[in-house]
């Protein structure tokens, strides 16, 4: 057991490690520190809330963590790097879960009852909002985990009505957060299990009115909600640890969404509305001209006399685990004396930073990765654009179709180049659903198959 002090001063110290850690996730080169810093945070976190004054049957508690990380450490290594976002997804839906039954618990303890006046009052507004919170994040996370997945479609489900819908039900809540407020004892059962249908429902519909393109945002959204249910819970047990790393997940994923919502010229609030505003007026852009394809040797003939290349790759090459090859033909060229550059697009893959974390597997060197806005400008001196597995983030129509579904998202205007090889297994749409005109204009050619084997193949064209 430690004392209540003891437990304070390592509850701080485990604050100033979560801070380090969100300061060292900032950037590529400091991310396994930041990481590191997260870990022992976290253990110091437990450790000394296990230990601490009050708590009993740690020998359960003991058993509950020895399974638990039994389990997270098997899902942590059998998970593919393309899964990653639903597996934050469902893990955001856990802490929903938690507030929602840490809520519950808090209210039926007999120590609540002992509370009087003002402090009965604020601990029932904590558990009703906790509650409410929670239970809009666990639905929510489960339908994104469904939609990353691909086990619910990712077409929005919008129907008419909807946002008074959800305004009413709203206001259902306050009006039940009211009623529960003031029964006494336990009596506010009731309005508690409805209020938690009522906010389970919402998160359902919530997830589902929003499109595959604005999927980022909304993982990052969840991860905010997340946070702000973990402070909740942290208000309804009194632990201070609680709130400050419930308020620091929340806030920075607030600024994340913010961030990426800037990055894909998307409203926030069009977004967390779902499509507030934003659907299509029309059908979209008949697609102009026709489809040509190269073999691997063409391809290779193309890279030896490019004297630039711009690699963009996107979720295709994730699921082909192609960057190793895509690396071996990077030092080939450079050795050639070519300049070779990565592009990346903010929501490159499926979840934000995938490329980059792919790219460092690899030992891609930083100072040849560029973000969007870096290498936009250089695309038109380029001479060769290579797209491995990238569709949505290549797509002209966001810049000149108003009827496309991703039209305002800044994309990598890559058909500005000489010429343009996309390297993908068929026509397929990505993960919009939209068709991408660049495949039809004259200066792109399509190198069909898996990117891996494509890029092997061409490799050996190259040292031939
Ligand atoms: P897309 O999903 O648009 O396109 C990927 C393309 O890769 C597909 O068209 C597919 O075509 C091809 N592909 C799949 N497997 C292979 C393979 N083995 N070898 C070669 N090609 C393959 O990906 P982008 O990266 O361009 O765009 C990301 C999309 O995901 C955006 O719409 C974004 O909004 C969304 N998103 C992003 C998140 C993030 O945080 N980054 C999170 C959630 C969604 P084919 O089947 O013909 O091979």
């Amino acid at each position: 057991m430690i004392s209540g002090q003891v437990q304070l001063a390592s509850y701080l110290f485990a604050s100033i490690l979560f801070i380090l850690s969100l300061g060292g996730l900032s950037s590529q080169a400091s991310a396994k520190r930041g990481v590191m810093y997260g870990i022992v945070g976290m253990i110091i976190a437990i450790v000394s809330t296990v230990l601490g004054e009050g708590v009993q049957g740690q020998t359960y508690i003991l058993i509950a963590i020895a399974i638990a990380s039994v389990i997270g450490i098997f899902l942590a290594r059998k998970v593919e790097m393309t899964s990653m976002p639903q597996l934050v997804a469902i893990l955001h839906s856990f802490v929903g879960l938690a507030a929602v039954l840490v809520g519950f618990g808090s209210y039926i303890d007999p120590k609540t009852a002992q509370l009087t006046g003002v402090e009965h009052n604020i601990h029932l507004v904590e558990i009703f909002i906790g509650v409410f919170i929670g239970a809009i994040t666990f639905t929510g996370s489960v339908v994104a985990w469904g939609k990353l997945d691909g086990k619910i479609r990712s077409k929005p489900l919008i129907y008419p009505g909807r946002h008074l819908v959800n305004i009413l039900l709203v206001i259902g809540c306050v009006v039940l957060g009211y009623i529960f407020t003031k029964a006494p004892g336990v009596s506010g059962l009731p309005p508690l299990y409805i209020m938690t249908a009522i906010a389970c429902f919402i998160g359902v519909m919530m997830v589902m009115a929003i499109g595959g393109a604005d999927m980022p945002v909304v993982v990052s959204m969840l991860n905010s909600y997340s946070g702000w249910a973990a402070a909740a819970a942290g208000f309804m047990l009194g632990n201070d640890l609680l709130i400050v790393t419930g308020a620091l997940v929340g806030s920075s994923g607030a600024i994340l969404s913010i961030i990426m919502c800037k990055a894909m010229n998307r409203s926030f609030l069009s977004v967390i509305f779902g499509g507030f505003g934003a659907a299509p007026t029309g059908p979209a852009k008949e697609v102009e001209g026709e489809v040509t394809a190269m073999n691997h040797e063409e391809v290779a003939e193309l890279l030896k006399a490019a004297k630039s290349v711009v690699i963009v790759p996107g979720y295709g090459m994730a699921v082909a685990k192609a960057q190793f090859p895509v690396y071996a033909m990077v030092e080939h060229l450079k050795k050639e004396g070519k300049e070779v550059r990565f592009g990346i697009h903010p929501v490159a893959g499926r979840l934000p930073g995938h490329m980059n974390v792919l790219l460092a597997e690899a030992n891609v060197p930083y100072d040849i990765v560029m973000e969007m806005d870096e290498i936009n400008d250089d695309l038109a001196e380029t001479d060769l654009v290579l797209v491995i597995g990238a569709n949505d983030i290549v797509n002209p129509g966001a810049l000149d179709d108003e009827n496309s579904p991703i039209y305002g998202m800044p994309v990598l205007e890559v058909w500005n180049a000489k010429d343009v090889i996309v390297m993908k297994r068929s026509m397929a749409t990505g993960y919009a659903g939209v068709q991408n005109p660049l495949f039809f204009k004259e200066n792109t050619n399509m190198l069909y198959g898996d990117a891996k084997d494509s890029v092997t193949k061409i490799n050996g064209f190259l040292v031939a």
